[in-house]
């Protein structure tokens, strides 16, 4: 039998709320676009697969309003059909831009049950007083054959965290900064002369021993460029259906009234 839910987005300036209420609770997915810095990384973490019948699928349930091909002027968007406000995009957040309240209560019941593993992360204050913490380890390698260095320095500036500078002709990265979120190797597509190579190699110090969903969503975080691993088919909603389970709750949940 499914239960009464209801999905509804409230706006307040920067903040906005995805909240999904039932009889006996309220989850609320609370976004403040101020402190976004527009990393990916809840978009690649989300275990929802949206099915696209048309294009290479790479979408989950939150992310870039053109990653979901949805129209707003916000950062991020969310697919309120989809989500199962499950907190791993919370959880990954490098930029503490998502909270998931349940009753009101800043709670993540995948960490709380042991299936997402708390971690090291290493965090710093931004310029503008916002925090940023790093979460994955990896590489970073620019090609850029650039002359102009206007055009370089505008590429710098792309980087949200401020860990990109120019060196003459070259860019210079300081991997301490980088929080390898691949905003940069997306804006390279705009740049004729410069590339990037990211590579994660293994998220920060690991603590506990998670449950199997930990792999699965591992490897959506550490995917390569462009592609989410372990979205490999149109039908592919095992990982959602896993993290549902999980969380005590059966899809039959997700009924609108
Ligand atoms: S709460 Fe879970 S399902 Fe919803 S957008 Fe975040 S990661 Fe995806
Ligand atoms: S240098 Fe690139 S990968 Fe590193 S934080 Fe800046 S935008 Fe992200």
């Amino acid at each position: 039998m499914s239960l009464p839910a209801k999905k509804t987005i409230e706006i307040d300036e920067n903040i906005t709320h995805f909240v999904y209420k039932m009889l006996s609770h309220e989850s609320i997915l609370k976004y403040d676009e101020s402190k976004c810095v527009e990393c990916g990384f809840c978009h690649r973490v989300c275990p929802v697969t949206i099915s696209i019948y048309d294009e290479p699928l790479k979408r989950t349930a939150i992310g870039t309003p053109e990653e979901m091909r949805i129209e707003s002027d916000k950062k991020i968007v969310v697919d309120t059909e989809k989500c199962i406000w499950c907190g791993s995009c919370t959880w990954i957040c490098p930029g503490y831009t998502l909270e998931l309240l349940i009753n009101g209560e800043n709670k993540i019941l995948l960490v709380e049950n042991g299936s997402l593993a708390e971690f090291d992360e290493e965090v710093r204050t931004l310029e503008n007083g916002h925090k940023v913490r790093k979460v994955v380890h990896g590489s970073i390698k620019f090609n850029c054959t650039e002359k102009d260095t206007k055009v370089i320095d505008a590429f710098t500036k792309e980087c949200a965290v401020d860990a990109m500078s120019r060196e003459g002709k070259d860019i210079a990265v300081d991997i301490d900064k980088c929080i390898l979120c691949f905003k940069c190797s997306d804006a390279s597509k705009n740049y004729d002369n410069i590339s990037v190579e990211i590579h994660r190699d293994k998220f920060m110090k690991v603590k506990g021993n998670p449950s199997s969903v930990w792999n699965g969503i591992m490897l959506r975080v550490l995917g390569k460029e462009g592609k989410i691993k372990g979205i490999m088919s149109r039908s592919q909603n095992k990982l959602a259906d896993s993290v549902m389970r999980l969380l005590g709750r059966e899809s039959s949940e997700e009924e609108e009234t």
